[in-house]
């Protein structure tokens, strides 16, 4: 397979004024001058720059080799986006602290709204990948299967933003599998797991902030420090994350920034199907134009799968892994909400 470095001239080499060019009209705006950060924000205390040669992979929850991460110190990350009405909060919290995060976007919702991927970056946040779809368990599909939803992912969003993202993966549901991992390594790309599971998705209804803040507080008042997950698709995590911030302020915790000592490369077949699928999403809008962004998708080749869907929702749902899955354990409400979220595709 033909693999190729993003040659797009970055955002930063375009010069601020020529980003309106790049920019819808109704979401052009000033940039905004440096802000001041005060000795109240969380502000990056270190960056570490990631060689993802060989694809080392970190998040001691399931992933022991390595640990770069010293007391005290968190890493945020923010999965499934965007979805520009929780995102641009998430995005908002983070300004506030000065600090930055790793956003694992989705291919079909990224292509929704590649202006909120543009967004991201120019924040001066992470991006990496989360599978085209989000669909499968990756742990349960054919290693053909996964390659497709890892490649197509990462395609589309390099398509959205317009240069390359950070060789950046994190599996849906946490649900790895060996060809998969072994891809990964030949590519160059570090998988990505967790220490601290936020439940975001778990705590929906109302008082799901408090819940969101108290379980992740908890969790990191026992192990001191690891990588966090949120999911900026959830109004849980939007609303309850100034105040995770601050409380991480005050206790004393570290922020880390991760950064990618190479960039994303990309295969030129799954670059030409993420620009067909691209140019489909186009057309539907303009024939609905009143169509919801970043709520439906059209089946088309890259999500027109054959293979084990996204896991049946059963009571005993273990909290150790990531996942979409809803509290109430109803298959019904579970089906709904993926809809309401990722569109048909998942449930077809
Ligand atoms: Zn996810």
């Amino acid at each position: 397979m033909a693999i190729r470095l993003g040659s797009w001239p970055t955002l930063a080499a375009l010069g601020a004024a020529s980003l309106f060019l790049l920019l819808p009209a109704t979401e052009q705006r000033p940039v905004q001058a440096a802000k001041t950060c005060g000795s109240d924000t969380l502000g990056v205390a270190r960056t570490v720059a990631i060689d993802t040669t060989g694809g080392p992979r970190y998040g001691l929850m399931q992933y022991k080799e390595h640990d770069f991460l010293a007391d005290g110190e968190v890493v945020l990350t923010f999965d499934d986006g965007p979805m520009r009405r929780h995102t641009q909060a998430v995005l908002d919290a983070l300004e506030r602290h000065c600090t930055k995060g790793t956003f694992f976007m989705v291919g079909t919702m990224a292509l929704s709204d590649p202006a909120m991927v543009r967004e991201v970056a120019l924040r001066g946040h992470t991006v990496g990948s989360h599978t085209w779809s989000h669909r499968y368990q990756l742990g349960k599909v054919t290693p053909q299967r996964a390659t497709q939803e890892i490649e197509l992912g990462i395609s589309a969003i390099q398509l959205a933003l317009g240069e390359p993202i950070a060789p950046f993966f994190r599996f849906p549901f946490l649900s790895d599998q060996k060809a998969a991992m072994a891809h990964l390594g030949q590519r160059n790309i570090s998988a990505f797991s967790i220490d601290v599971d936020s439940l975001d998705y778990r705590s929906r209804g109302p008082g799901g902030a408090d819940q969101v803040f108290r379980r992740v507080m908890a969790d990191l008042a026992q192990k001191r420090k690891g990588i966090l997950l949120f999911h900026d698709i959830q109004p849980s995590t939007a609303a309850a994350l100034p105040r995770i911030l601050d409380a991480l302020k005050q206790r004393g915790f570290k922020v880390v920034h991760l950064t990618a000592k190479s960039k994303q490369t990309t295969v030129a077949e799954y670059d030409q199907q993420a620009a067909q699928e691209a140019s489909r999403r186009k057309t539907v809008i303009a024939t609905a134009p009143l169509s919801p962004r970043a709520v439906t998708w059209p089946m088309g080749s890259g999500a027109a799968a054959t293979g084990t869907p996204a896991p049946a929702i059963t009571q005993g749902w273990s909290p150790t892994t990531e996942g979409q899955k809803p509290v109430s354990g109803r298959g019904a409400d579970d089906a709904d909400w993926r809809r309401s979220v990722f569109g048909n595709s998942f449930n077809d």
